[in-house]
């Protein structure tokens, strides 16, 4: 391990240590300094800490950072990304993205929010626990990866199967994504929709709108196969998901002419897909659906796009209660059990232990002036810590 000067900031502040991460320009796939900057915390604090770098052809090499302190169980995964998406627009800011500033009571950049907010608060939190705990028993493992932002390819999927093969095993995770719509004792995620994108092509016959019989409109066909798709629901939902939800994302003839019968018309839609599905049944159930409404009089394709995100849902048990008794402990009130929104890393961890997503306010995640609240970040700290004095203080989540 390389050795460092001293940190020009106290790492158990959770306002500090965010700013120093949203200083780091981390956008995907650039580690920015970021990983760097945890590493050196959490190995200052006797974590041991390891590096990996995963590639695959095509994408960008990524850094990522595996941290473990302790050796025996129970294992106590916090998992988050470092990286951050696009600033976009710069001239848009009122401030400098990667600038970190604080003016009433708010943290400013990119990332503040997405994630870096979150996992500042909950490095903070562990570093905390451990000064006051050493003898704790039981390990805390960081997982941070700087690709959930990009391809997801090189990140949290190949960071698990590492660890995995090494040996090593986790009980519980909770991933700092920001989950909360508006105040703190909103919201906790126990589970994701998965998601899968269709494109259905309809081929037709060019010709003269004067002369139909000799033509053939693919657009009467594509009518009819996006009714087809649209005209049941899916499922009506389960105890803990909404229905699957099918949205025609785009629809394409690219015909300039009014005179003109098109030779194809193209459609894009993609599902957000609950736990009665997997995405092979649904991609079987939308092609009976289109072969159904074709019968042999429409000529079409479809083809689903590769997808590894999964809808899963980890049941409410004592490890979720505990989680929603830390939030309720310090906010003064219970959040809501959710599987909304898009996917997450936790798509890939839940195949490893349960796992369970929360985080600071995400209102800003992904835009211009992106910020958080200090507050939130001191409460996300306190509930950690509270989180981690239950986990290993006997009470045993299952
Ligand atoms: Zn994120």
């Amino acid at each position: 391990m390389d050795t460092f000067a001293p940190l020009a900031f106290d790492p158990l502040d959770p306002v500090a240590l965010t700013q120093a991460l949203v200083r780091c320009p981390s956008v995907t796939p650039a580690e920015g300094g970021a990983l760097s900057l945890i590493a050196e915390v959490l190995a200052a604090e006797g974590f041991t800490v390891e590096r990996p770098v995963f590639s695959a052809p095509g994408t960008p090499d990524i850094e990522n950072l595996y941290a473990r302190i302790g050796r025996e169980g129970p294992v106590f995964v916090i998992a988050g990304h470092t990286d951050v998406v696009p600033v976009g627009d710069a001239g848009a800011w009122t401030r400098d993205p990667f600038g970190g500033t604080v003016s009433d009571g708010v943290l400013h950049g990119r990332g503040a929010c997405d994630m870096k907010g979150g996992l500042a608060a909950m490095i903070a939190a562990a570093l905390r626990f451990r000064r006051e705990t050493a003898d704790a028993p039981g390990s805390i493992v960081f997982l941070v990866t700087g690709d959930e932002e990009g391809p997801a390819v090189n990140g949290t999927v190949k960071l698990l199967e590492w660890a995995h093969a090494r040996g090593e095993r986790f009980d519980h995770c909770l991933l700092g994504e920001p989950t909360n719509p508006a105040t703190m004792s909103d919201m906790i995620k126990i589970g994701r929709r998965g998601s899968l994108t269709g494109r259905l092509t309809v081929h037709g016959k060019q010709g003269h709108v004067g002369y139909p019989h000799l033509a053939e409109n693919p657009i009467r066909g594509m009518v009819r196969l996006l009714a087809a798709l649209e005209a049941t629901p899916l499922d009506g939902g389960t105890a803990h998901f909404d229905p699957s939800n099918l949205e025609v994302t785009t629809l394409d003839v690219g015909n300039p002419a009014t005179n003109v019968v098109p030779a194809q018309a193209r459609a894009v839609f993609n599902i957000r897909f609950n736990d009665v599905w997997t995405p092979q049944t649904l991609a079987a159930e939308i092609e009976g659906r289109l072969r159904e409404a074709a019968g042999n009089s429409v000529r079409y394709e479809i083809v689903f796009d590769p997808t590894n995100a999964v809808a899963f849902l980890t049941e409410p048990g004592p490890f979720v209660a505990m989680v929603a008794d830390a939030v309720e402990a310090e906010t003064g009130r219970r959040p809501a059990l959710s599987t909304t929104g898009g996917t997450s890393d936790a798509r890939f961890i839940k195949s490893y232990c349960p796992v369970v997503e929360y985080g600071v306010v995400g209102q800003t995640m992904h835009q211009v002036d992106e910020c958080v609240a200090v507050a939130d970040l001191i409460a996300l700290e306190a509930i950690t810590h509270r989180l981690l004095k239950a986990y290993f203080g006997g009470k045993r989540a299952d």
